[in-house]
C-alpha cells in the first residue's frame, strides 16, 4: 500500500514535470490539470523528507540515520543517551509489573569496540555472513547511544529470533513504541534494513516518533523516505 503510494507521489511528479512542457497543447483539460496538480503538490509537500548532515551524522526529519549505506564518523563518541536510558528503564518496571524480567544486554558501542567486534565475526564466520548479523564499524547503531539489545533474564532465546516467540520478545513487539523505542529490524523488512530480523535490537526515537513509526508499519528506511 504504502509503496503504490510512493509510486503514485513518484509518478505524480513525473506528469507534473511533463505538463509544464505540455502547456500549449492540452487547452481543454487544464482546468482539471490545475486542480489536480494542486491536490498532487499538496501530497509532496506532506512526503517531503527534511535532510540534513551534521559533522558527518546525517539526520532526516530530525532522525539520526544509520544504516548499512549511511555511516557514522569514527570519532562521534556520544556515549550512552540519558533519555533513552531512563526509557529503557521506564520500559522494564512496566515489563516487570506484567513478571516479565527484561534486561540490557548492551547498550552504547564506541566505533573501536565495533572494529573488534567486527573483526572477531568476519574472521570466524567470514565478511559475507558477519554483515547479515553485525554492522561494519561506523555503520552500527549502537554507536548512537540510541540502541539497545535487550533481553530476558535467564533466557536462553537471547540474541536469537525465536526471542520473538518469546511472552518477552512478544511484550516488547507490542509496546516498546509506548516508552520511544521501535524493533529497528523488523520480520519481513530485512531486504529493506539489510539486516536479518532481530526482535531484541531496540532504536530510540521518543514515544512520539516511535509510534508512528510502529503505526506505520514501516521499516525506519522507508519512514523517513530512504527505500
Ligand atoms: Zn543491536
Amino acid at each position: 500500500m504504502k509503496k503504490l503510494f510512493t509510486v503514485l507521489v513518484f509518478s505524480t511528479l513525473l506528469l507534473a514535470a511533463c505538463s509544464n512542457h505540455s502547456n500549449s497543447t492540452d487547452v481543454s483539460e487544464n482546468d482539471t490539470q490545475q486542480q489536480s496538480d494542486k491536490s498532487r503538490k499538496d501530497q509532496n509537500v506532506q512526503k517531503k523528507h527534511e535532510k540534513v548532515i551534521k559533522n558527518g551524522c546525517t539526520y532526516i526529519d530530525n532522525i539520526l540515520i544509520v544504516n548499512k549505506e549511511v555511516s557514522l564518523p569514527s570519532n562521534f563518541n556520544p556515549g550512552e543517551n540519558p533519555e533513552s536510558q531512563q526509557a529503557l528503564q521506564k520500559m522494564f518496571n512496566q515489563a516487570h509489573k506484567e513478571n516479565l524480567n527484561l534486561y540490557k544486554i548492551s547498550g552504547f558501542r564506541n566505533y573501536q569496540t565495533q572494529v573488534q567486534l567486527y573483526n572477531q565475526y568476519a574472521t570466524r564466520d567470514g565478511k559475507k555472513a558477519a554483515d547479515k548479523y553485525s554492522a561494519r564499524p561506523g555503520n552500527s547503531e549502537h554507536q548512537t547511544g540510541l540502541t539497545y539489545d535487550v533481553g530476558a533474564v535467564g533466557s536462553d532465546k537471547n540474541l536469537y529470533k525465536s526471542f520473538g516467540d518469546t511472552k518477552e520478545g512478544k511484550w516488547i513487539a507490542k509496546n516498546a513504541h509506548k516508552f520511544g523505542f521501535i524493533v529497528r529490524y523488523p520480520k519481513g523488512k530485512e531486504k529493506i534494513t539489510g539486516y536479518q530480523y532481530e526482535p531484541w535490537h531496540l532504536r530510540y526515537l521518543g514515544k512520539q516518533t516511535a509510534t508512528k513509526v510502529y503505526d506505520s508499519d514501516q521499516a525506519l528506511e522507508e519512514y523517513v523516505g530512504l527505500k
